[in-house]
């Protein structure tokens, strides 16, 4: 299988909001470098409708431009083996939260910390964004204030927040995830690190979910407004819930949607541009 990978050279303070844009299109992957972006789509898209928007945005971007604003591209079809050597070269082991070491299965480090072996296959979720290493943190922080008993991954990518949590000692630990691309990765992964007994399932939150004690939920602000009375209906009293994804800025927002539903604000954690919330029902 190939891929169309986009080439986008644009200054840093734009490659959040192509990022974006790119993955409301059907985008696989985004690479970030310091001066642009790198993108990814399955051969089924066709590669002149992106190259268009890309116009497009250029010329909207380039209104407000200051001077020496450049916007460029380029656009190549990547046979499936450079992806993987992409990936590789750019995986390397990492410390994440007290506990955790992730690794790629092709680079195992063995110490006193609990390995994480995670092949990002297609899907997002290395543990190489600010926002899973934020939410890492968390779920470690107050994985001992709920009990441990029923964990839920929403939007559960590569499966990492899952296998952290079953690593934590919850007994019932369930990943989502809309993309079945994602699910197939997290399935993958679960089986590299002895985690079987997590249950996988391509969806949302259904009305027949049940009552979890903690939720993780990396996704972005609109969808965790979107989800937030979703949220509260399925977190048990005094369940906790890790919301990321949030742009700084748009914190108040997924705040006043939590408390509208229900929920307590209990922590914020900034990375960067990026804020992770911690709610309580
Ligand atoms: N949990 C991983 C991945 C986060 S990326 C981590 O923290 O690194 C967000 C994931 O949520 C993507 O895999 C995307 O397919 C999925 N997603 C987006 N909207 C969703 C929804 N409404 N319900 C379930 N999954 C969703």
């Amino acid at each position: 299988m190939a891929y169309h990978q986009f080439s986008i050279h644009l200054p840093g303070h734009f490659h959040e909001t192509i990022s974006r844009l790119l993955m409301n299109r059907g985008c696989l992957g985004i690479i970030e470098q310091p001066d642009g972006l790198v993108a990814y789509f399955p051969l089924t898209t066709d590669p002149d409708e992106i190259i268009r928007e890309l116009n497009i945005w250029e010329s909207l971007l380039r209104k407000q431009k200051k001077s020496g604003f450049s916007f460029t591209f380029e656009h190549a079809v990547l046979p499936d083996s450079d992806w993987n050597e992409y990936w590789k070269r750019g995986f390397r082991p990492m410390d994440v939260g007290e506990k955790f070491t992730i690794m790629p299965p092709w680079n195992r480090i063995y110490g006193d910390r609990i390995p994480l072996i995670i092949d990002p296959g297609m899907a997002f979720g290395t543990g190489h964004h600010e926002t899973t290493r934020s939410c890492i943190i968390l779920i470690e922080r107050y994985a001992d204030v709920v009990p441990n008993r029923r964990f839920l991954d929403l939007g559960t990518g590569t499966g990492l927040l899952a296998i952290v949590a079953l690593k934590l000692g919850f007994k019932e630990v369930e990943g989502i995830d809309t993309d079945p691309l994602a699910i197939e990765a997290a399935q993958r992964n679960i089986e590299e690190n002895d985690a079987k007994k997590i249950r996988l399932r391509e969806g949302s939150l259904a009305p027949t979910d049940g009552s979890y004690d903690f939720i993780a939920a990396n996704l972005i602000s609109g969808t965790l407004i979107a989800l937030a009375r979703d949220i509260a209906d399925h977190l048990a009293d005094g369940g906790h819930a890790v919301l990321s994804g949030i742009l700084h800025g748009q914190q108040d927002e997924v705040i006043n949607a939590m408390r509208s539903s229900g929920l307590t604000l209990v922590e914020q954690l900034c990375d960067g541009k990026w804020v992770s919330l911690v709610v309580k029902h």
